[in-house]
């Protein structure tokens, strides 16, 4: 298999699909949301995320883009109906356009409801354009902080300049962008309301997200982890937050502010399990699905997807995994026990 591009196929004469029925868990849930990382690479280290001499995959390891597709089309004709591509950083991917246009077929053909992407911003102003052309409409976009240095201290490599550039082109492509940030205790907390009010401004939801105990990092996690329950207390005190059902297909909870007339997101892994209302699994760049972010338990589709160039035993493999898809995750960060819930880093599994 090679790296190269992949040739889209036109959308099908007969027009939409009929919509397959959702793969169910053993739980009952259906799971209709796909998540893929597309590489682990990085060109930041964000220190909540990566230790800064990380070591990456072999490239051999790594699913071709081309297989990459049929991956994420078996799951689509398995009810799947919402595909989010991350990472590591997935536009830093060699020719990731060429799967996400690919990939964009089935948003004509209706099979896929909805092709998003998770990045840090940094190759935007490159791709912005691009992006909407195939279809992409919505796109999350990782910032913890609108300072210049402390955004360097946090992602190490990073260039904030850079991401609003993204930022900016990616507006004008006409691309609605969630901005999500990482509350660091000490680190960012501080800004939480100047983000809010600057994402509100600019017509951008704010998602806060909990750090999560996966994978090893320089420093300790301890130190960086910030309750939202806390951050809700606090912002009550200053803002109105009304409870919203709004759903993006992801966990957050949303609120919406009174004052600025924008949405607010809380992703709360750590104070408010959400996993009864899972609807995800995830795919690793090399193949590896796992039923939930905070289980080591996972089932390798490289094999049975490079043993044959049907999808039978591809298919088969998917359904025993989503069979046995857990209950939900137990992580913890305490001093005691100061290890990671597991040991993949967050840019394995994807986020
Ligand atoms: N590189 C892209 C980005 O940063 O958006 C996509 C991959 S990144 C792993 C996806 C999301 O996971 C980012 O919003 C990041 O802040 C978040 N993240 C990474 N490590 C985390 C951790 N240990 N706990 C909570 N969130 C984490
Ligand atoms: Fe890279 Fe995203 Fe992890 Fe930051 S959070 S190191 S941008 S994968």
């Amino acid at each position: 298999m090679t790296d190269g591009k992949i040739v889209v196929s036109a959308p099908t004469a007969t027009g939409k699909t009929a919509t397959p029925a959702p793969m169910i868990d053993p739980f009952g849930r259906a799971v209709s949301y796909l998540r893929v990382s597309v590489t682990d690479r990085c060109d930041f280290r964000c220190v909540y995320c990566m230790a800064e001499d990380m070591t990456f995959l072999p490239k051999r390891e790594v699913l071709s883009l081309e297989e990459l597709d049929r991956l994420c089309t078996a799951f689509i004709e398995k009810g799947v109906r919402k595909l989010r591509l991350t990472g590591g950083e997935p536009l830093v991917r060699k020719n990731i356009m060429s799967l996400i246009r690919s990939l964009g077929r089935h948003l004509d053909s209706g099979a896929l409801e909805e092709l998003t992407i998770t990045t840090n911003g940094s190759q935007l102003a490159r791709y912005a354009n691009e992006l909407y052309d195939a279809g992409v409409r919505r796109i999350n976009v990782s910032i913890d902080t609108l300072d210049v240095q402390k955004f360097k201290a946090v992602t190490r490599w990073g260039d904030l300049g850079k991401v609003m550039d993204g930022i900016r082109a990616a507006t004008d492509a006409g691309l609605q962008i969630k901005v999500n940030m990482v509350a660091l205790k000490g680190v960012n907390e501080d800004e939480i309301v100047p983000m809010l009010e600057w994402c509100h401004e600019h017509g951008h939801d704010l998602t806060l997200i909990e750090t999560m105990p996966l994978g090893e990092i320089d420093g300790d996690r301890t130190d960086q982890y910030l309750p939202l329950s806390t951050v809700r207390e606090r912002l009550s005190e200053r803002f109105t937050l009304t409870d919203i059902p709004y759903k993006t297909g992801g966990p957050a909870r949303y609120v919406t502010i009174e004052e600025t007339g924008g949405r607010l997101g809380f992703i709360t892994p750590m104070t408010h399990n959400f996993c009864e209302s899972c609807n995800r699994v995830r795919v690793t760049c090399t193949g590896q699905l796992y039923m939930c972010l905070g289980q080591d338990d996972m089932a390798d589709l490289r094999a049975p997807l490079r043993a044959s160039e049907g999808n039978e035993l591809l298919n088969g493999a998917i359904d025993e995994a989503i069979g046995r898809k857990p209950k939900g995750h137990d992580f913890v960060i305490d001093r005691k026990r100061n290890q990671p819930a597991v040991a993949r880093h967050m840019s394995v599994t994807g986020g």
